[in-house]
């Protein structure tokens, strides 16, 4: 927080905690104010197909365009938003906004899927399916083109409501995918009873996948678990060339991560997905001949 640092004079007489609970409201109404102006922005983060080489698709991950503090990351903010209960509507914002980009995009012929997240406070809304079809519909945007992400954690909180409302989005046609797959409980149990389309294994894994044995055990057997369930096997948290040709050897459906791209707000994206195109068009040329 940079806002503490400018205080910190206040800290020598204050009482443990005052500052961090003042701060906490500042930010909290300033989250407010962001929420109403727009400075809540998805950012843009391509997913890469392994086996034809083009972008799948994009994950949309939010930012705040904090007018003093520069550009904030979601963990500095969501969970105050979660406490807050502002889940509902930040979620909406940028389930609006990048289905917005993404008409935008699909018009201009490319062929992408949005991943969106959700949060606990989501799978609570059974409003949420109804709000999803209405977007999709202003957008002209198919159902099937929409992702859901959504943590182990998440799926586990309150099973009744969270999977009247998954079912709900299920009946849309949107596709449903579970985020940081491997670091939460039960996943065999959910895996069974619950719709998902896709997992998409947590970072944690893949960062180590060229030295450590035991991370490329585990890859290899979610990727024949998921390819058994019929699921979409993704990986997140690919930062090089070796650890993307691993994964593709090893069965991998579709990679996201820096050494693709880092996130990018939209005007950006477009820019990328332009020069991706003609870099992958070179070697698809060369193979066919
Ligand atoms: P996530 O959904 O698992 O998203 C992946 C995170 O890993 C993103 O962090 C992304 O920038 C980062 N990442 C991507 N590739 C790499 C890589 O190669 N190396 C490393 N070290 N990191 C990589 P970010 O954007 O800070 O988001 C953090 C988390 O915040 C997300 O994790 C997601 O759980 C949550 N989040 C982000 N946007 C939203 C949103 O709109 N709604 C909700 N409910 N949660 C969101
Ligand atoms: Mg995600
Ligand atoms: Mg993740
Ligand atoms: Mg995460």
């Amino acid at each position: 927080y940079g806002a503490k640092r400018g205080r910190e004079g206040a800290r020598v007489w204050a009482p443990e905690g005052s500052t961090d609970s003042r701060d906490r409201l500042q930010t909290l109404e300033q989250l407010r104010v962001a929420l109403d102006t727009e400075q809540l922005v998805p950012h843009y983060q391509p997913k890469l197909d392994l086996r034809t080489g083009d972008v799948a698709g994009v994950e949309a991950l939010v930012r705040w365009e904090h007018p003093e503090r520069g550009l904030l990351a979601p963990d500095v903010f969501l969970p105050l938003a979660e406490q807050a209960g502002l889940m509902r509507r930040l979620t909406l914002r940028v389930l609006e906004r990048s289905l917005l980009d993404l008409g935008t995009w699909r018009d201009a012929g490319h062929e992408l899927t949005l991943a969106v997240n959700l949060s606990v406070s989501n799978l609570q809304d059974v409003a949420l399916p109804e709000q999803v079809a209405l977007l999709l519909e202003t957008r002209g945007v198919p159902a099937a083109a929409l992702v859901l992400e959504i943590t182990e954690d998440v799926l586990m909180a309150d099973a009744a409501r969270s999977q009247q409302v998954l079912a709900g989005l299920r009946r849309l046609g949107v596709r449903l995918s579970v985020d940081d797959y491997g670091t939460g409980y039960s996943s065999l149990t959910y895996l069974r009873a619950l719709p998902v389309d896709e997992l998409k294994l947590d970072r944690s894994f893949v960062t180590s996948l060229t030295r450590d044995p035991r991370a490329g055990a585990i890859v290899r057997s979610t990727q024949r678990l998921s390819q058994d369930l019929g699921m979409t096997f993704v990986v997140e948290g690919v930062e090089d060339a070796a650890t993307l040709e691993l994964l593709r050897s090893l069965g991998c459906d579709v990679a996201q991560g820096f050494y693709v791209a880092r996130p990018m707000p939209a005007e950006r994206f477009l820019e990328w997905l332009q020069r991706h195109h003609v870099r992958a068009a070179v070697p698809r040329q060369r193979a066919a001949r």
